[in-house]
């Protein structure tokens, strides 16, 4: 029996007498004095008397979970080296779901009449009953959205007696139509999307890259292979990294399969998860767009995992189980023996090591689809034309601004970094405004008034005078971030429309549908934001791109670091240009011999790739090697050196593996938790979790003291 907690695996327990449960049978169990639910995981280890198991009891009308779903549990439990309860609790996250269905209140009419009731009809109410006088009845939660009236709007009226309660058996959802005709695909989308379905009724295990320039039309290749398996009648998982900002791809699906596929994200309310889960363990809901934890869903027949953008660094979960989701998406479909397709237009140097050996199959789109060309990309040496003193902007990105918005063209700005500026700092003492959980300065939202921590949220008011001199008046932004790029062009255009957009100026996935819509329809001019709008976007009479820092993310111990800049800087170039109208792309560096920044240039991407391959071969760092982390933390600063020192000397002598450490985290303090971190080092063709294990098991662990396991660390903080 397995039980979703962080225990070493599963115990034993009697079943019930009467037909034997199979595993996969969800049931409540008693543990200590509580019950909870879990899975029948298989045969017994026995040794214990049977006597003194406690019995379960089965769920009568919860689903089955399938064997697939149970050896992936195992799999990622092995593979991340933690407890499988604490991978099965990712699957069992709305454990309502286990229930039968309930059925849902939707509400009618009612036969009063509220004139002879003496009822009080505001707009609002009007607006409720005239939506309810055609169709169906509806949810309460529909019918004020429908109505654009509050949930309050919807009680009142049912207290007044003039709506009917009924209940419904809930609705199974609509599906994607994979009949429909898709749209006319360029040669090349063409030849991708025969291959990619050849591969399909081959049938089994297969790993596709999907690899093309942003703008190529990649989506519309794997839509022709989600069309494929739908037509088969099984399932589809895709996964975008960003769920919020997709709205544009989501009416693309739409457009093609004449409905919305289900949704799986943090975002998502309760009653919507349950439904959710429910559908997919049953098998009625066909295609389940998610974040990475759509690939721990209870799919009863999945035919298809699509991942898009699978370069992204969003995919690796760094709370709880540290996972990969495209390397952990690898492994579903080779345990379901289902293919698998991986797009890009930077793809991984992982996945493509994996395309050289000959290990996936590669798809090339090589050209933008329709008549859009690749836009032309100029590199400002900020070292020989600096902007003006105080400002952000060099007199080259200035004057192309000028002549796009003459031209009544947009443009965009990049700036991965959110709010006024960075870090705070007295001119009169030079103290620096610090978080007081973590190392880290305190950002500035200006917007918000607020000076914020971007790792642990810690939040506080600009003070009036310097905290550590008190001198008035001596404190001063310094650097900047999006809000004041902003501020400095609205000073520069002040007849420009301008917006920003990032995580915490955009919240939530319909603001930032209207706002995608708000530059579609050109009633902003130029926009400034940060990643969130690098991705997927497609705006017609955006021509100019402006990188304000192409630099931000070289700095540091990442090995990934030019790898990702390259990918980010490509990503957001790919913003510019994609119609009719010629794009540009202004990067302004203080390192244009940079490879990177010479492969933006030239837009030699291959060339870039070779290096980098040759300069991680040369360090046996990822793909050629393997790596992970051991990261040690609490609050008392002591027992966690006490306890990096006694991993230090225990760790097992290894030929081929070496660890590094341990030595304070980067941020050496996080949320209060003082950090020591250890790397561990290898070739490809070491397993690192033997070895992790029995380290590991060599070492007691303090209390308040927790060892976090990182296998394939993509954060090196
Ligand atoms: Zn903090
Ligand atoms: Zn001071």
């Amino acid at each position: 029996m397995l039980l979703p907690l962080p225990l070493a695996g599963a115990y034993d327990y009697r079943l019930p007498p009467g037909d034997p449960l199979p595993p996969g049978t969800f049931v409540e169990a008693p543990l200590g004095g509580r019950h909870l639910l879990g899975v029948v995981w298989g045969e017994p280890e026995g040794g214990i008397d049977e006597k003194k198991l406690r019995e379960v009891t089965p769920l009568p009308d919860a689903p089955l979970l399938p064997e697939v779903s149970r050896d992936f549990v195992d799999w990622v439990a092995r593979y991340t080296v933690q407890p499988p309860g604490s991978v099965l609790r990712m699957v069992m996250s709305v454990s309502e779901a286990l229930e039968p269905p309930r059925p849902v209140t939707a509400y009618m009419r009612s036969d009063l009449d509220p004139e002879a009731e003496g009822v009080r009809l505001t707009p609002a109410r009007r607006r409720v009953l005239s939506v309810l006088s055609d169709g169906p009845p509806r949810l309460a939660t529909e019918l004020a959205r429908e109505a654009g009236v509050t949930p309050g709007v919807v009680k009142g009226l049912l207290s007044a007696g003039l709506l009917d309660a009924v209940q419904l058996r809930p609705s199974p959802p609509r599906q994607p139509d994979p009949d429909r005709p898709g749209p006319e695909l360029s040669q090349y989308q063409a030849a991708a999307a025969d291959e990619l379905l050849q591969t399909l009724r081959t049938g089994g295990f297969s790993v596709t890259l999907l690899d093309g320039v942003t703008g190529s039309g990649k989506t519309e290749v794997y839509f022709e292979a989600i069309a494929h398996v739908l037509a088969e009648g099984r399932q589809v998982a895709v996964m975008l990294p960003e769920i919020a900002m997709s709205a544009q791809w989501f009416a693309r699906f739409a457009e093609r399969f004449g409905a919305a596929p289900a949704t799986w994200h943090s975002e998502l309310s309760r009653p919507e998860r349950r439904r959710v889960w429910r559908n997919v363990a049953e098998g009625k809901v066909k295609v389940v767009v998610g974040a990475r934890s759509a690939l721990f869903l209870p799919y009863a027949d999945l035919g298809l995992i699509v991942i898009d953008e699978e370069h992204d660094a969003s995919f690796k979960q760094e709370d709880g189980v540290v996972y990969h989701a495209r390397d952990m998406a690898v492994v579903r479909a080779q345990l379901g023996e289902i293919p698998i397709v991986l797009a890009s237009a930077t793809p991984s140097l992982e996945t493509l090591a994996n395309a050289d050996a000959g290990r996936y199959a590669r798809l090339h789109l090589p050209e933008r689809h329709g008549v859009a060309e690749l836009p032309d990309v100029t590199l400002v040496d900020m070292r020989r034309t600096p902007p003006p003193r105080g400002k952000w902007l060099s007199p080259a990105l200035t004057e192309a601004l000028t002549e796009t918005l003459a031209a009544g063209e947009q443009a965009m700005l990049f700036l991965n970094r959110r709010g006024y500026a960075p870090l705070t700092l007295c001119r009169a003492c030079g103290y620096r405004i610090e978080c007081p959980r973590c190392t880290a300065w305190l950002v500035e939202h200006r917007l918000a008034g607020r000076l914020e921590c971007h790792h642990c949220g810690h939040s506080m008011r600009p003070p009036p005078q310097c905290p550590n001199c008190e001198a008035e008046g001596a404190l001063v932004a310094c650097g900047p971030g999006v809000e004041r790029v902003a501020e400095e062009v609205a000073a520069l255009f002040p007849e420009a429309a301008i917006a920003v957009m990032a995580s915490d100026t955009v919240r939530g996935p319909e603001a930032a549908a209207e706002l995608v819509r708000q530059i579609q329809d050109k009633e902003i001019d130029l926009l400034i934001g940060t990643q969130i709008m690098a991705k997927g976007h497609h705006f017609p009479m955006l021509t100019l791109v402006g990188v304000i820092d192409a630099d931000l993310g070289l700095a540091g111990g990442d090995p990934r670091a030019a790898e990702r800049t390259f990918q980010m800087l490509s990503q957001v170039s790919g913003r510019a240009g994609r119609a009719e109208r010629p794009g540009r792309v202004l990067l302004q560096t203080y390192m244009p011999e940079h490879p990177v920044m010479r492969a933006m240039a030239s837009g030699d991407r291959e060339r870039f790739l070779a290096e980098e391959k040759a300069a991680r071969q040369a360090a046996k760092l990822p793909p050629y090697g393997r790596l992970a982390a051991l990261v040690v933390s609490g609050p008392n600063i002591a027992r966690v050196e006490e306890t990096a020192r006694m991993l230090a000397l225990k760790s097992p002598r290894v030929d081929g593996i070496d660890v590094l450490g341990p030595a304070p985290a980067p941020l050496a303090t996080l949320r209060g938790r003082h950090r020591q971190r250890f790397l561990v080092k290898a070739g490809r063709d070491v397993r690192l979790q033997p070895y992790i294990r029995q380290w590991l098991a060599a070492v007691k662990v303090p209390s308040g003291v927790r060892i976090k396991v990182d296998i394939d660390p993509y954060s090196f903080l």
